[in-house]
């Protein structure tokens, strides 16, 4: 079959490999739709898993299929599965937990120790090929008939979207200002309008994405490059600031804004996937503001949220999915999402 192999940074080559074989307790996809991601990009940018302890913490264990946000039809059916039918249309989540660790042991899988997720460690081969092998442990959800495959391929996203939206805690009547409309800022303003904010707001510097962003439900957009964002989110809120601040732009500047622009005993999240680190003064956290700071990684519990709004149509995925190529054209993608200039989710089918 034909794969996109990460060998490396920059270092992508679309090769034939062997279809994965089934064991125990495994299935096999033909993959339909599979997303290239941020985090596919900051992979490619040959970035560190966090800066400081790049030996460590290699980003990716190369060489390895890339691709974790895919769906695809059930094609073969190891022995033991249970629950799945072939010709199924299938999505499953990015990590495979290990089930032993203490993250694991106490149902807090996302943080799994051996945090094998698709496309990044050797134990989980990923979906930008023919054909994707889900291993044993895998947490796999059936989707609604009639569902597209671009749709299919949202979920994973869109589940990040709707944990970040969780750890924000957003109450009735907050001001939510969400930094970054990309694919992922994008899902969680549409969960967020769940959630009955008073004011959502909506900052990037594209007028292509804030105006994807109004789509999705942002009541109020502000272009952050013709824009004084801190100044006009203060003078929506008596000079207070707002609620909830939830960062998802990749910017590091977007965090510096966003510890000015949150009220006093409010709420940060961080959700990005920085290709740079960021210095901020710290003593706003404590000091002046006593705020809630709380990151957000992966999508835990939110695949079945995130299939339902999908299913309801409550994110404008026509918009949001910009670039759908095919397999050999995964340069093009990857360029595509490095200047994010043009695109927003770019997708491939094998
Ligand atoms: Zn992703
Ligand atoms: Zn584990």
């Amino acid at each position: 079959m034909r794969a996109v192999v990460c060998h490396g940074p920059e270092d992508y080559r679309l090769e034939e490999v062997p279809v994965p074989s089934v064991g125990p307790g495994e299935v096999l996809l033909r993959v339909s739709a599979v997303g290239i991601c941020a985090s596919d990009a900051k992979c490619f940018a040959g970035a560190p898993l966090f800066w400081g302890d790049a030996e460590r913490e290699p980003y990716c264990q190369p060489p390895i299929i890339a691709g974790h946000e895919f769906c695809g039809t059930v094609a073969a059916l190891g022995e033991g599965v249970q629950g799945i039918e072939l010709g199924q249309e299938l999505v499953s989540e990015q990590i495979v937990p290990c089930g032993q660790c203490r993250y694991c042991l106490r149902g807090q899988y996302w943080m799994c120790r051996e945090h094998s997720i698709f496309g990044f460690r050797q134990a989980t081969p990923g979906a930008m090929a023919e054909y994707v092998r889900l291993p044993r442990r895998a947490r796999n959800h059936v989707l609604p008939q009639g569902l597209s495959a671009a749709a299919g391929a949202f979920v994973e996203p869109l589940g990040c979207s709707v944990h970040a939206v969780d750890r924000a805690g957003i109450r009735l009547g907050d001001v939510v200002v969400v930094a970054g409309c990309g694919p992922l800022g994008l899902g969680m303003i549409a969960a967020a309008r769940l959630r009955g904010p008073a004011l959502l707001v909506a900052l990037d510097s594209r007028p292509m994405r804030l105006e994807v962003a109004r789509a999705a439900g942002a009541d109020l957009v502000l272009d952050v490059a013709h824009t004084d964002a801190v100044a006009a989110v203060l003078a929506l809120t008596e000079g207070y600031g707002c609620d909830v601040y939830i960062e998802a732009s990749g910017a590091p500047a977007a965090v510096v804004q966003g510890l000015r622009m949150v009220r006093k005993l409010g709420t940060f999240v961080e959700f990005s996937v920085m290709r740079e680190p960021t210095t901020v003064d710290w003593t706003i956290i404590g000091d002046t503001k006593e705020l809630d700071i709380r990151g957000s990684h992966l999508s835990p519990h939110s695949y079945p949220i995130a299939i339902e709004m999908l299913r309801r149509g409550q994110v404008p995925l026509e918009r949001i999915v910009t670039h759908t190529l095919p397999l050999e054209e995964f340069p093009r993608g990857m360029t595509l999402v490095l200047t994010g200039e043009e695109s927003i989710k770019v997708q491939l089918v094998p």
